[in-house]
């Protein structure tokens, strides 16, 4: 399978779901059967909000999706050799990284730069001050100092922020790039519709 292929599934996963969301049936995955061999069509860099599981919102069964979650999902070493490590053993073609309206790892971060406070946890500090750079110059918006506006706004460029990190983030992961085995794209979703927008 290519990554546009992939990329077309994962479209069509979203749509069953949000046309069962509608219909107010449980979304269900449609393949709940057991795995001997993984062959996960795409990697999933994603949030690990409650609300946004890979699996439920874009429709797949087990062995589908190779899935990393992490809050605000961000780029660290261990992410990139996830991704890594997927790419490689079982040639999944494509990467999605997938944030979400609503981020509270974006809410915390925006706090963060708008007042004096910091984090009590370098742990988490250590999540924040992988957001912040793709996020601070948001502030000089005009229009920055609505707080909707104002995440809505940060919750994307952190997606093309970590988009941008994955593509220049390993010798391994250019190479698969720039030979056209991996593409890296990034997508929102939407917790008030459960849509997931893809970007361009
Ligand atoms: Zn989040």
């Amino acid at each position: 399978m290519n990554h546009i292929a992939a990329l077309e599934r994962l479209k069509q996963g979203n749509q069953r779901f949000t046309e069962q969301l509608k219909q107010g049936s449980d979304p269900v995955p449609k393949k709940v059967q057991l795995q001997a061999e993984q062959n996960p069509m795409a990697i999933i860099l994603g949030c690990s909000d409650a609300r946004v599981p890979a699996e439920l919102v874009f429709d797949q069964g087990l062995g589908d999706l190779f899935v990393i979650r992490v809050a605000g999902n961000i780029v660290a070493p261990s992410q990139i050799g996830s991704i890594e490590f997927a790419a490689a053993t079982f040639g999944t073609p494509l990467v999605v990284v997938l944030g979400h309206s609503q981020c509270g790892a974006i809410a915390a971060t925006l706090d963060q730069l708008t007042s004096d406070s910091t984090s009590t946890s370098p742990n988490l500090e250590s999540i924040v001050s992988r957001i912040a750079p793709g996020i601070s110059t948001l502030l000089e918006m005009p229009g920055s100092q609505d707080k909707a506006t104002l995440t809505h706004y940060a919750v994307r460029a952190n997606i093309r922020a970590s988009v941008g990190q994955l593509r220049q983030g390993s010798r391994i992961l250019e190479q698969l790039i720039g030979s056209g085995e991996l593409t890296v794209v990034g997508a929102q979703y939407y917790i008030e519709s459960g849509e997931v927008e893809f970007f361009e």
